[in-house]
């Protein structure tokens, strides 16, 4: 028996994950992990920092590998993260269970991102009391990619699809994710109900006359409303918002990945 030659992996972080990793320590680009006892990828690269959910590509000697692959002394590991557009009906080899569509479940330190992804008419679900453990559970239940700002949370094994949200106002964050999934083309103006999430249906002016206010009911003609909890929505209501906001959109400059 001959010990080996190195008892450390050798792991190279790319793009933005160096911030990740930077958080704990200098050298950020480089890390040199002794392997002490056999761990797999997915536990090392979360230890030094980086959420499987932020990672695109996993290269170990030249082979391409995923998550469950065990680290030994001698590896060297290329770590890339994931970049734009990212489509998750596509099975990958990090994440062989493609989603449905792009839908989304929204955590509560991200919580204005989902009446915005709603009003571009994205199926978006929050609820403020869930916490870690039902959105993790709900993430894959639901098949929804989990958005949110908590690192740890983007750790647990149930989230197989999410995205750190990294930037810290509303719209930019909605920007943000029409980027990085490729969506801004399916973008719906008023597709869904902000309260609820419900789909909207066109209603005809004279079904609902009883519930306008006269200078609405006097100047507005086409309406549509939720059938899951009733409201109306209608050109006055929230086009300004969406105006501006579509023109927020437009001037974007996405982040490095
Ligand atoms: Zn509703």
């Amino acid at each position: 028996m001959t010990e080996p030659s190195t008892p450390e992996a050798i792991i190279t972080f790319c793009g933005w994950l160096r911030e990740l990793v930077g958080r704990r320590r200098e050298n950020t680009a480089i890390v040199h992990y002794p392997v002490a006892r056999r761990a797999s990828v997915k536990d090392v690269i979360e230890a030094l920092g980086v959420p499987h959910t932020e990672v695109g590509r996993l290269i170990a000697n030249n082979e391409e590998i995923d998550f469950g692959y065990l680290l030994a002394p001698g590896d060297s590991l290329t770590v890339a993260p994931l970049t734009p557009p990212v489509d998750v009906t596509i099975p990958t080899l990090l994440r062989p269970q493609p989603l449905p569509a792009a839908r989304f479940l929204i955590d509560h330190n991200v919580a204005k991102l989902a009446a915005r992804l709603r009003m571009a008419g994205f199926d978006t679900l929050f609820n403020p009391e869930w916490h870690d453990e039902e959105l993790a559970g709900e993430c894959g239940r639901q098949q929804r990619i989990l958005l949110t700002r908590d690192l740890q949370l983007l750790k647990r094994k149930a989230v197989e699809h999410g995205h750190l949200v990294r930037e810290e106002q509303p719209t930019r964050q909605l920007a943000e994710i029409l980027h990085f999934y490729g969506i801004a083309a399916q973008v719906r103006p008023f597709g869904r109900c902000l309260r609820c999430n419900t789909v909207l249906h066109e209603v005809a002016k004279a079904d609902i006359l009883h519930h306008l206010e006269p200078l609405t009911k006097k100047y507005y003609h086409s309406f549509r409303r939720c059938p899951g909890c009733g409201r109306i929505y209608w050109a006055g209501s929230h086009h300004a918002k969406m105006a501006q906001l579509l023109a927020e959109l437009a001037r974007y400059q996405p982040l490095p990945y």
